[in-house]
């Protein structure tokens, strides 16, 4: 019987603010908590009990807890104060005792590893611990190992000034219940630092030569929301190609919290501009943040009466939009590129759920809106082009080098620049 650790507490100070209002282990990557992908990892190999630390915003990852159903027991530790990793395997000595073995998982990493595969090159090896690996880019970085033909660790070096090997430590590590119950003896802050050195000679190295990422960065963590799109991709490469379409300042007339049909007002060529986009093959799809509906401003019918009014409004020109889609949460932060909400832009959300529920193939389609954040949630979704229009809001925030889009004057510019 195998059992997990997470680690899941760090403070995820190089996230802020983000993780100001999400704790690290929750952050959204392609719509999903970064724990979640772990939590799916452990089930799949069989695992049926796991233990979790938490400390900051600790509620966030009680209902996480909360809402599992299924096949996995999944034990909150609540750290007051961080323990460190070692010190968590210190303070719950116990866990190991109706165990063969343990996999600890450093959980702010974002990572495809096969488990499975993992735990069965521990079992076919007789040291107490087998350490994960793979490729760093930047070995100086890490914890370094170097590994003889039997893959036996012969050394292992925190941040190596020249390093030897690209092996760098992945945080995840298979220990039998023997071997925990020493480190636990052991009393100490941190596995890297105060426990790893002492094991080596006595534990392997298992090289995953697949997807494996620290979340640590703003910069990583919007990385991995591509790469989460590309390890997926298959799910999202196939059907028709969609135009997400912001609606205020961009298919309407922005107003400041609209909230009454009689406010609706296409932009000028609007249904001209839709026409089009439908006639070339593209879905036409309306993504809109709604915080109004979150903040009691207006309500779900309000929301309905007014797209009920936009859909006359097109239709009087003979078109209409294939699919509306609205997020009624209410932002956590003022910056518009940070991700407080999966299906909030500039969350990439509520272009998945239409990705999944309409067939869209998201890296033909196109995604135009007035506001950064409208940019970013195309970007996170991995669409093919991004077209900012001058009809709206101006564009606010700081963003990553990483993002490139189109500046056009407004929505019938965007049309032509899409379809030539
Ligand atoms: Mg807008």
């Amino acid at each position: 019987m195998t059992k997990a650790i997470l680690l899941a507490a760090g403070l995820g100070t190089r996230l802020r603010p983000l993780t100001n209002q999400v704790t690290k282990c929750l952050v959204p990557i392609a719509g999903r908590p970064l724990l979640d992908y772990w939590v799916e990892q452990i089930i799949k190999a069989g695992i049926t009990e796991a233990l979790l630390n938490t400390h900051h915003l600790a509620e966030q990852v009680r209902d996480y807890i909360d809402q599992l159903d299924g096949d996995l027991k999944l034990i909150e530790f609540y750290e007051p104060k961080l323990l460190g990793s070692a010190g968590t395997i210190a303070a719950n000595p116990n866990f190991a005792d109706n165990a063969d073995e343990i996999i600890v998982i450093y959980a702010d990493n974002f990572s495809n590893v096969n488990i499975q595969e993992l735990l069965n090159f521990h079992r076919q090896h007789d040291d107490p611990i087998t350490m994960l690996l793979f490729h760093a880019p930047n070995p100086k970085a890490c914890g370094i190992a170097e590994l003889d033909s039997q893959n036996r660790i012969i050394s292992f070096t925190e941040k190596p000034q020249h390093p030897k090997t690209d092996f760098a430590n992945a945080g995840i590590y298979v220990i039998d219940a023997q071997a925990y119950q020493e480190i636990a003896a052991m009393q100490v802050f941190d596995l890297g630092f105060d426990v790893l050195p002492k094991f080596v000679g006595r534990m392997r190295g298992w090289i995953w030569e697949g997807y494996h990422r620290d979340v640590g960065t703003y910069k990583t963590y919007l990385q991995a929301q591509r790469d989460a799109v590309e390890l997926a991709i298959d799910k999202f490469n196939q059907g028709r190609p969609a135009i997400f379409l912001d609606r205020d300042g961009t298919l309407i007339e922005s107003v400041h919290y609209l909230s009454k049909p009689e406010q609706v007002q296409l932009v000028a060529n609007g249904a001209e501009a839709i026409k089009q986009l439908r006639k070339a093959g593209f879905a036409c799809i309306l993504v809109t943040n709604q915080s109004p509906i979150g903040q009691g401003i207006i309500t779900e019918n309000d929301l309905t009466e007014i797209h009920a009014v936009l859909s006359e409004q097109l239709a009087q020109h003979g078109t209409k939009l294939d699919g509306f889609y609205h997020c009624p949460a209410v932002p956590q932060v003022k910056e518009r590129t940070v991700v407080d909400s999966y299906d909030r832009k500039p969350g990439p959300g509520m272009l998945f759920k239409a990705a999944k529920e309409m067939q869209i193939d998201l890296t033909r389609s196109w995604l135009i809106g007035d506001m950064i954040s409208d940019i970013l949630a195309g970007y996170h979704a991995n669409c093919k082009g991004l077209i900012l229009v001058e009809t709206g809001e101006n564009l606010e925030g700081k963003i990553s080098p990483l993002v490139n889009w189109h500046t056009v004057p407004d929505l019938s510019a965007a049309v032509k620049l899409i379809i030539n």
